[in-house]
């Protein structure tokens, strides 16, 4: 194995989830030389492309339809009702909150980054006028979230059309008639679902989320689909379909806006169960940012170890397919993610490791390993929770409290103090964070940007 040196760079992330790529598109955008190195994708692939601020159960929908009709799975609206007044709750309540690092000023700017660079790839977002919307889930449940995908954005609960949902047996997990019999319920629309029998698709007995989009490029096919529909279609319905609605990458819109242009009428995608084509549209489109930027991009090399002196990241070691390579840089960006996606590890015994950096893990109210579970299904597992504590300008601190490295910055699901399932936070941290390490890593480099 062999060791090479590569000019140094200003800044190197390491991860290329939404944290990462996020704090290389602001970096480069701030001037400053960035690559963004990871050994796989993140999990951006399995979201369902869209961005939860936060979304607990003091949230309400402002405009819930609960007036129309009983509505079992949506809360009950208390206050506050906006989400800038629940933001503002939560840093008050939960100081270490990463909400409660960032200032609602970068909170903004970073979420208006990432829609503005999604927008110069064709994908737009829609939402954040300071309260969630309600979409359907793939199981019929309505899930709120702060921004979604243009092309999601007419299965909202608020509108007043019943919903037809289409779906196909080859596309398993997606069950049309199960899914519009639990969205009746909880949306308290009507909703029906039909199964299409279109010959391309039926010519093989599955398929794949991402092949199927690729068959919904072609005018051809959404023609036949269009047709097929409009034979089933009662006046006043929308539509939903899986979201597979195309898979290029150029103009993404292109296949759902042509299709509610053959049938007349609003249609929407609803997300499937992962590899998730709206994750993936996501994850193209902030790639393309990225490298539109100027940034350099290196996937499916892993970071295996870090040179430091007493205050500084030196460099970093990355095994790439052909060799080891040593990259420079004047600052070092952490967005490894957490517990699932490698950039923490735990083991049997209940030891926690950082391992590139050997950064402590803070275990915030589960020191050990048998208060790490909860008896109940759904509720806040502490081990959501673990991750690096850092100051406010997200610096990882060491076991006295203080910045293990004066050049180290972190971001997304490696931090602590935050849980994405139960706050329904996960993108809207990710960003957040993302954006102000770049800023505070910049910042670093002083006169060198
Ligand atoms: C199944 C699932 C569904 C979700 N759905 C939603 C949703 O609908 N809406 C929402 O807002 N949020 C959702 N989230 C949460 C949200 O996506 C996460 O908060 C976010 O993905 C975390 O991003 P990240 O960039 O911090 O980490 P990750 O996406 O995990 O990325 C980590 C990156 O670091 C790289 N890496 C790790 N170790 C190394 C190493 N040693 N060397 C080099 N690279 C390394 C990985 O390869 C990867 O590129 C979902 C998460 C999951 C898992």
């Amino acid at each position: 194995m062999t060791s090479s040196r590569f000019p140094g760079y200003d800044i190197i992330v390491i991860g290329a989830g939404v944290a990462g790529l996020m704090a290389g598109i602001t970096a480069t955008n701030l001037g400053a030389r960035t690559l963004v190195v990871a050994k796989g994708v993140g999990s951006t692939a399995l979201t369902t492309g869209a961005i939860d601020i936060l979304g607990t159960q003091n949230i309400p929908p402002t405009r819930s339809p609960a007036q129309a009709g009983p509505i079992s799975m949506l809360p009950s609206p208390i206050r506050p009702a906006s989400l800038s007044a629940a933001l503002q709750q939560l840093r008050q309540s939960q100081p270490h909150h990463p909400y409660a690092i960032i200032s609602q000023e970068n909170l903004q700017a970073g979420i208006e980054l990432f829609r503005h660079t999604c927008a110069q790839a064709g994908l737009h977002y829609t939402g954040i006028a300071d309260e969630n919307l309600w979409l359907p889930t793939a199981l019929g449940a309505v899930r709120p979230t702060a921004l979604a995908p243009a092309a999601q954005q007419a299965g909202v609960v608020d509108r007043p059309e019943p919903y037809l949902i289409v779906g196909f047996h080859q596309l398993k997990d997606f069950y049309p008639l199960y899914l519009a019999d639990n969205l009746n319920r909880t949306s308290g629309h009507p909703a029906r679902g039909i199964y299409l029998e279109i010959p391309r698709i039926a010519a093989r007995a599955d398929w794949f989320t991402l092949y199927l989009a690729q068959l919904f490029d072609d005018p051809a096919l959404r023609y036949t689909v269009a047709q097929q529909i409009r034979s089933h279609l009662l006046p006043g319905e929308r539509v939903g379909f899986p979201a597979v609605l195309g898979q290029q990458t150029s103009q993404p819109e292109i296949p759902w806006l042509d299709l509610q242009h053959l049938l007349g009428v609003p249609v929407f995608e609803i997300p499937t169960v992962p590899p998730s084509v709206p994750g993936w549209r996501m994850f193209e489109a902030l790639k393309a940012g990225f490298r539109a930027a100027g940034g350099q991009l290196l996937i499916g090399s892993q970071v295996v170890e870090s040179s430091v002196d007493k205050q500084k990241v030196l460099a970093i070691k990355v095994q790439t397919a052909a060799r080891l390579l040593t990259l420079e840089a004047g600052a070092f960006i952490l967005a490894a993610g957490g517990l699932y996606g490698g950039g923490l590890l735990s083991y049997w015994d209940g030891k926690l490791e950082e391992p590139l950096f050997g950064l402590p893990v803070a275990t915030p109210g589960a020191a050990q390993i048998t208060d790490w579970h909860r008896p109940t299904y759904g509720a806040a597992h502490p081990a959501q929770e673990f991750g690096l504590a850092t100051n406010a300008q997200l610096q990882p601190l060491d076991a006295n409290q203080e910045p293990a490295f004066e050049n180290l910055f972190a971001a997304g699901a490696m931090l602590a103090h935050w849980n994405p399932w139960h706050e329904k936070s996960g993108d809207g941290v990710t960003i957040a964070t993302g954006y102000q390490a770049a800023l505070s890593a910049t910042h670093c480099l002083g006169d060198r940007v």
